[in-house]
């Protein structure tokens, strides 16, 4: 039985419905849906999640239901992200190691110290999102560079989701900056880079999604193989060009560079974790020790093991 560490995985807290989180003005309704930034439903869990949470007890049932040992709880930006962190890893401090994220603000290298002590030692940006509520933002801005600059200061990982690779915020070079700036931080870059099925047929894309995930020729630079299902939610398991991309970054980086988890429960929509799991279990162009690597060992290395 392979040892399994699910790289990326959410929680959610429960909350008399509709409720709006004062941070990003997202209103979460009934059954799984969610009004965004521009004012339209969305669906962001399947309509059986009648409450539309994810509390951390429901995700350690699924843990054990799937075998897998541990997991790294990762963090949109909302108003209680670090309270909702803190808990859970609190509560698992065997099993779970948890992101806390921030808003572009000074005063908040100041609250990074504080969480930091108090254990968590995971720093996420998500840049559509923060392009959602601060337009503009890069990892480049000050008040984001500062907060990056703290983590580094306390040895804790930093995993970016980059957005969508045919989206504006979409940038490589300023990540290429970050990352040279900070050669002993440890960088996840989130869901393989964020292409999509076509991807090589737009030139200027496909280039910058490369550059992208070449940012793992960097020993400090990671990628997490996640949310597959939702990337390539018109091709289904097993997601043939998803594997097709993923084999051409494995032949340039190599099996040290990978980390699989399934970005759970929103990916639960479009696939179960047991597809999951087989979409890479069953590729032949990995050893079993890659496997092993790609599945335990770089993740318990990224997210479990901090020399601060
Ligand atoms: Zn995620």
């Amino acid at each position: 039985m392979r040892k399994i560490i699910d790289g990326h995985v959410h929680i959610s807290r429960w909350h008399p419905l509709p409720w709006t989180d004062p941070l990003t003005g997202n209103t979460r309704l009934e059954r799984g849906m969610l009004i965004g930034g521009n004012g339209v439903p969305r669906r962001s869990l399947p309509s059986y999640f009648v409450d539309s949470c994810y509390p951390v007890d429901s995700l350690i049932a699924t843990l054990d239901e799937n075998g897998v040992e541990k997991a790294a709880i990762m963090a949109h930006l909302d108003s209680e992200i670090c309270e909702t962190a803190f808990e859970a890893q609190s509560k698992y401090p065997d099993r779970l190691m948890a992101a806390i994220s921030f808003a572009p603000k000074a005063e908040n290298v100041e609250k990074l110290d504080y969480w930091c002590d108090k254990g968590i030692r995971l720093l996420k940006f998500e840049m559509r999102g923060m392009e959602e509520t601060f337009p503009g933002t890069t990892v480049e801005t000050p008040e984001l560079a500062a907060l990056i600059n703290a983590a580094d200061r306390r040895g804790m990982t930093l995993t970016i989701d980059p957005s969508p690779a045919s989206f504006p915020c979409y940038r490589p070079d300023c990540m290429k900056t970050m990352i040279e700036k900070h050669p002993d931080l440890k960088v996840v870059i989130c869901h393989l880079g964020l292409p999509y099925k076509g991807i090589q047929n737009d030139a200027d894309v496909y280039a910058k999604w490369k550059d992208m995930v070449f940012l793992a020729k960097n020993p400090n630079v990671y990628l997490d193989v996640t949310a597959i299902p939702d990337l390539f939610v018109e091709e289904n398991f097993p997601y043939r060009s998803a594997m097709d991309l993923f084999h051409l970054v494995y032949d340039e980086v190599g099996p040290k560079k990978f980390i699989w988890g399934t970005d759970i429960p929103g990916t639960f929509r479009t696939a179960t974790y047991y597809q999951m799991i087989q979409a890479f279990e069953r590729l032949d162009f990995l050893s079993e020790s890659d496997k092993d690597d790609l599945f335990y060992n770089n993740a318990e290395h990224v997210y479990f093991e901090h020399t601060k």
